[in-house]
């Protein structure tokens, strides 16, 4: 498949989970990917078609050089992926100000830097698509994660925000909220997942790939007319 030929890409946090089945898929449909995680060490089983880079999402110079590598070497970097995050749920009596400035940091302020680096890269050449993985927690409350709930609300905000600000340069700027997703996150979540499961109406977790395909077409020239906007692939959880 072609839809992607020719396309640049980097997905953060592309080791593991929701970023992993995003980077394939972008790969088997094309384009030339770059996955951004914290891990230095190449992934082969991602294929030739995917480029493991060593990237911190909270250090501003390991986005500028990141972000300017591929443009150095591409000439352009036309979609996004700001999927890395932490998921560390506590109470808020027992979230400390190391806890929640991590979560903070990683979930937003990393995802502040991909906006800045990025975007005004694709804003220099006229075209883009960036995609902000945010949550059901960023669109409701989220009982013992304060922190992540916050960040992921404030995903939703700047996604609207840098959508209006590039809306008239060509990039657009969207966010993607997913339930109930089958990687380690949830699986390391450890809480009562009988009870989770039972709550999502259709009865069962997701897979990574089928938050991949909503985000694949946000990236694609299909999405043209959507910006600013928040797309929820959660089985009805928040219906
Ligand atoms: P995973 O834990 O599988 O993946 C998270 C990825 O983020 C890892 O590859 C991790 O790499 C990377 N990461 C974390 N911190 C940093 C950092 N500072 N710099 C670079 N990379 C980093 O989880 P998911 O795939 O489930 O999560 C992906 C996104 O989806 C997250 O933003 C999460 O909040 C969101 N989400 C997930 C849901 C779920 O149910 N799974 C539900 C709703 C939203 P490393 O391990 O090397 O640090």
């Amino acid at each position: 498949m072609t839809r992607f030929e020719g396309k640049v890409a980097l997905i953060t946090g592309g080791r593991s989970g929701i970023g992993r089945a995003i980077a394939m898929r972008l790969a088997a449909e094309g384009a030339r990917v770059f996955t951004a995680q914290r891990g230095a060490d190449n992934d082969e089983t991602l294929g030739d078609a995917v480029t493991y880079l060593h990237h911190d999402v909270t250090s501003e110079a390991d986005w500028a050089g990141v972000v300017g590598g591929i443009v150095e070497e591409h000439g352009r970097i036309d979609i996004l992926v700001n999927n890395a995050g932490i998921f560390e749920p506590k109470p808020i009596a027992d979230t400390t100000l190391d806890d929640w400035n991590r979560t903070i940091l990683i979930n937003q302020t990393g995802v502040f830097l991909g906006l800045r680096e990025a975007g005004l890269k694709m804003r220099d050449h006229g075209s883009g698509s960036i995609i902000n993985i945010s949550s059901i927690a960023g669109l409701g409350g989220a009982s013992m994660a304060h922190a992540y709930a916050a960040s992921k609300w404030a995903v939703r905000g700047m996604t609207k925000s840098a959508a209006l600000e590039f809306a008239a340069d060509g990039v657009r700027v969207n966010s993607v909220h997913p339930g109930i997703i089958d990687t380690d996150m949830f699986k390391e979540f450890g809480g009562n997942t009988e009870r989770i499961i039972a709550a999502i109406p259709m009865g069962r977790v997701a897979s990574a790939q089928e938050v991949g395909t909503l985000v694949l077409f946000l990236a694609s020239d299909e999405a043209s007319y959507c910006t600013g906007q928040e797309f929820v692939v959660d089985g009805g959880f928040k219906a």
